[in-house]
């Protein structure tokens, strides 16, 4: 099946008591059993729910992997998957990487004796330096927030030379990229993003084919319980159904937004993975399908208030965190997504006082260039 099949059909299945087409709420924390042990399947909302259920198979099917997982957002997921991971164990991640997991793998990772190594993985040799005995996991994002750095995922996986490799596909969305047929281990995705697409749900998910690992994430799911309710995976397999419209525009929108601001005199860089000049734009085009609609770009005078200044001039790019919604959302992660990693550390891998980032949505893209240009006028 393709995307466009998958995104309306995977895992959803007409109600078998009602013949409904969209799986129901099932609002429940538990199912009755006609005897003990004697159930359908389903014994308490953590273990297993039907709602997350037929979530859960349609983002598998989405990545084309076997097992998916759902959680209560993407942090939860990651943390998931931290807790597969033994103290004295060490993980190689990109450095470039969302502000959220980087507090999570300094501040509550490395509390529990696991020890991260931050590398920039553009140039895979960063990765060899740092791999030892004790190496458990390569952590990659990319595009890479917010400075949509492209890394080679075939690549990666061949340095990792056997150690699991993890990929935070959440910029991308599956619609784009499938770490999974690159050779990836597992793909993470906070769904709050693009797959859920409507800025109205956080949530977050894991895919994978290996199945000792699915079993002990499985465990963490249950044992830890950060699951989503039914509810919010109900909003999800909704907003799934549009994903592949949703991205096509998307990355319709990206590509005249980031073409528009290139040209302007106020604009000093602009990183989109789809210039041909940008540094690793056959890799972009290998691995991905499209370009997508986040960039982000500098300003010439690299104040802090001059950022500030012109965001608050925008009217239809809204100020906000957030992304891979269907409105067109701006944010200065200096201050706001990656105001958590010190300012060396961030300077380091380019996020400058002056970057702004941004979400297109998919609005009419003459509407949302003409907000760009009255606010750098
Ligand atoms: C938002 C985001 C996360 C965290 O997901 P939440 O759903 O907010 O917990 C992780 N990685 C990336 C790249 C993100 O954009």
């Amino acid at each position: 099946m393709k995307f466009g099949t998958k995104a309306i059909h995977a895992g959803v299945e007409p109600d078998p008591s009602t013949g409904a087409i969209m799986t129901p709420i099932f609002q429940t924390s538990t199912y009755i059993q006609d005897g003990v042990g004697n159930h359908k399947g389903f014994e308490y909302s953590r273990t297993q729910n039907p709602t997350r259920k037929a979530l859960e198979e349609s983002i598998a099917a989405l990545e084309n992997g076997q097992f998916g997982l759902c959680f209560g957002s993407g942090m939860a997921a990651i943390d998931t998957v931290l807790k597969t991971l033994d103290p004295g164990d060490e993980v190689i991640s990109t450095n470039d990487l969302y502000g959220g997991s980087y507090r999570l793998f300094t501040k509550v990772g490395e509390k529990f004796g696991i020890k991260f190594h931050f590398v920039d993985m553009r140039d895979v040799n960063n990765i060899s330096t740092h791999l030892n005995d004790r190496t458990k996991l390569i952590w990659v994002e990319t595009p890479t927030n917010p400075m949509l750095s492209i890394v080679d995922i075939r690549a990666v996986v061949k340095a990792a030379k056997g150690v699991r490799v993890a990929v935070d596909n959440t910029f991308a969305s599956p619609y784009l990229q499938n770490p999974l047929d690159l050779g990836a281990d597992l793909v993470m995705h906070s769904v709050t993003k693009f797959i859920g697409g409507h800025s109205d749900v956080v949530m977050g998910a894991l895919v994978l084919n290996d199945s000792a690992w699915a079993e002990a994430l499985y465990f963490m799911q249950n044992s830890a319980g950060a699951i989503c309710g039914p509810q919010d995976a109900f909003l999800v397999l909704r907003g799934i159904k549009t994903l592949h419209l949703r991205m096509r525009q998307h990355s319709m929108n990206g590509k005249a937004v980031a073409h528009f601001l290139r040209t302007h005199p106020a604009v000093d860089t602009v990183y989109w993975p789809g210039f041909e000049d940008h540094h690793n734009h056959e890799i972009a085009k290998a691995q991905m399908r499209d370009f997508g609609g986040m960039l982000s770009f500098t300003l010439k005078d690299n104040r802090m208030e001059a950022a500030h200044a012109l965001l608050e001039k925008f009217r239809l790019f809204t100020l906000a965190e957030s992304l891979g919604g269907v409105e067109s959302l701006c944010s200065h992660p200096a201050s706001m997504t990656h105001a958590s990693i010190p300012k060396e550390e961030r300077e380091k891998s380019g996020v400058k006082d002056a970057l702004i980032r941004l979400s297109t949505g998919v609005e009419d893209v003459e509407d949302l260039i003409a907000d760009l240009q009255q606010a750098l006028r």
